[in-house]
């Protein structure tokens, strides 16, 4: 499921290509629920004639900023893909949401086999409850060691299913997570109430470092993920745990496990990541590696 460094990747590709495009018509919406707000008449009737203002992300949700004050808000959920083509991709039966931009030569199609992708045109108000609805951006220059801090010793939670919850923290999931538990040498299931400022300034460096370097690199692409121009990301070469089961940790050399934490596949270094809370020196944030085949 892409994360804030794939939806961060599209926002950036349409970036270059939208602004300044005016929706002519929905050319193709053929699976209803895919919009979940406003009603279907409204969402058809208000579209054509926006102009794209700009492109943004909040959380895991892709907006393309229209004028009069509407958003239009895609999520990706799990197979979900967003591109502009110079063709119409109507014909596609996985494409069940088809926006023709200026004059008809060029389209926005929104892509999804599994049919778990989401759309929402929003006005002001629903903009703001759903800016409001997520934790803060992880790499806001806003976001200080202090606030991460405070989120920590706020919720008595272990850390993975905190940093899973889009309320406190927005957009991470289980690939990022994993990746930044280990960079900082922290047990997945941790108490968040345990740890020491040190301790969570180095997780709030990891967190911001894991997302940085992912999105240098495209995102990642498991199966389904492709960026705004449809290619592959890079960072999934990179990986230092997240589906390494048995390869060796790149820091300490022992093989990398895999636990169940809130029902999600877990992947850390038990000699890396101690359960108990570390008596010694913390571990720092180590380089990036080099890219590994696995
Ligand atoms: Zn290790």
């Amino acid at each position: 499921m892409p994360e804030l460094p794939e939806v961060e990747t599209i926002a950036r590709n349409l970036a270059t290509q939208l602004p300044g495009c005016q929706i002519l018509a929905v050319e193709k919406l053929d699976w209803e629920r895919m919009v979940e707000t406003p009603s279907l008449p409204l969402f058809q009737s208000t579209l054509p004639g926006r102009c794209v203002q700009g492109v943004g992300r909040r959380a895991k949700w892709l907006l393309l900023l229209l004028d009069g004050g509407w958003t239009l808000a895609l999520h990706l959920r799990m197979s979900g893909r967003v591109g502009v083509s110079g063709s119409n991709p109507s014909a596609d039966r996985h494409t069940h949401l088809v926006l023709a931009l200026d004059d008809g030569r060029r389209f926005l199609g929104f892509r999804d086999p599994r049919k778990f992708g989401r759309v929402r045109l929003l006005d002001a108000g629903g903009f703001t409850k759903l800016h409001t609805a997520y934790g803060p951006e992880p790499l806001s220059d806003q976001f200080r060691p202090a606030d991460l801090a405070h989120i920590l010793s706020t919720h008595h939670t272990r850390l993975k299913p905190l940093l899973l919850n889009q309320a406190v923290l927005a957009g991470l999931g289980n690939i990022y997570v994993d990746e930044a538990l280990w960079l900082a040498g922290l047990h997945p299931l941790r108490c968040s109430t345990t740890l020491t400022f040190t301790e969570g300034s180095h997780l709030h460096a990891a967190i911001r470092s894991v997302l940085t370097a992912a999105i240098q690199r495209g995102g990642s692409t498991l199966r389904d993920y492709r960026d705004g121009y449809g290619e592959r990301g890079h960072n999934q070469e990179y990986f230092s745990v997240y589906r390494r089961t048995g390869q060796p940790c790149p820091r300490c050399g022992t093989p990398i496990e895999r636990i169940r934490v809130a029902q999600r596949g877990t992947h850390l270094c038990p000699v890396c990541q101690p359960a108990a809370p570390a008596t010694h020196s913390p571990i720092h944030p180590s380089p990036p590696h080099s890219p590994h085949s696995h």
